[in-house]
């Protein structure tokens, strides 16, 4: 128990925004060392008042990943949980979003979040402890109305973190996976425009529209749910007790 109560090196991603941000701030404020990363580092000047170091990446970058990675196990000696929450929805029917984007959505959900992994795993097993968060969704289980490439992201994020959970069990590793409904911030604005975009001028252009002005009255209104919700979440699976190693 004691042990599970001790401050841990956490690197989390996406902590320029919404969730992030926030579970940045209140893990620094439970004592943790916590190292925020996004593109945007102006966004996560104000998170060092609460004791996060920023530190800019982009997680389509495989090998800022990595470095990313060995720059905390440098600095820290340790990495012992390891957030992937970077992620964007980019709304648009299937046969309306470039397959460039729809990789590029790939990229930043999936790809990014199996780099940082690759590049956390033999020191979390050196270690012989970790916990690995990674942010899916309601949506890595259910289909939305033209958000086809974004659940797929999501849907893959599911399998990944599953089997990754069966392999790592073993080195005392836990992989904890987590899937927000609803959440008031950026993502349905940045969803939404993109929906609008990728219909402009084409078949689907009417529906997407409706859809999409939806979208934004719904993440502008009291409908979603506040990020600290997830934050209680994450919180929670850092203090969670690991797997005993084998
Ligand atoms: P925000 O748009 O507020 O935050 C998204 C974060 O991801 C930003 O900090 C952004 O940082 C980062 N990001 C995006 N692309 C990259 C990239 N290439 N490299 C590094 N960082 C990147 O959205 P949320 O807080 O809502 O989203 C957090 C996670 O939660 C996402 O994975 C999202 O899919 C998921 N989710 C959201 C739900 C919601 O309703 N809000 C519901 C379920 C899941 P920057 O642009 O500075 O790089």
């Amino acid at each position: 128990k004691v042990k599970n109560m001790e401050k841990k090196v956490i690197l989390i991603t996406g902590a320029s925004s919404g969730m992030g941000y926030e579970a940045a701030k209140e893990l620094a404020g439970q004592g943790n060392k916590v190292y925020g990363a996004a593109r945007r580092v102006e966004k996560m000047a104000s998170l060092k008042e609460y004791g996060v170091t920023p530190l800019h990446l982009d997680v389509t970058d495989e090998s800022s990943c990595k470095e990313t990675v060995e720059e905390i196990v440098q600095r820290e000696g340790r990495l012992d949980v390891l957030i992937n929450n970077a992620g964007y929805g980019s709304y648009g029917a299937i046969e309306d979003v470039d397959l460039t984007e729809a990789k590029r959505q790939f990229d930043v959900n999936l790809f990014g979040m199996a780099a940082l992994t690759k590049a956390a795993l033999p020191y979390m097993r050196a270690q012989h402890s970790g916990t690995i968060i990674n942010i899916s969704s309601m949506g890595g289980r259910i289909v939305s109305f033209m958000g086809g490439w974004y659940h797929a992201t999501k849907y893959a994020v599911e399998a990944f973190s599953d089997a990754l959970r069966m392999e790592t069990k073993q080195f005392g590793i836990n992989v904890v996976l987590i899937e927000p409904g609803g959440i008031k911030t950026n993502w349905g604005h940045i969803a939404a425009d993109h929906l609008a975009e990728s219909a402009k001028g084409g078949a689907y252009e009417e529906t997407a529209n409706r859809v999409s002005a939806g979208m934004h009255k719904q993440y502008s209104g009291n409908m979603m749910s506040d990020p600290k919700v997830v934050t209680r979440a994450i919180s929670r699976a850092v203090n969670a007790r690991r797997p005993r190693p084998r």
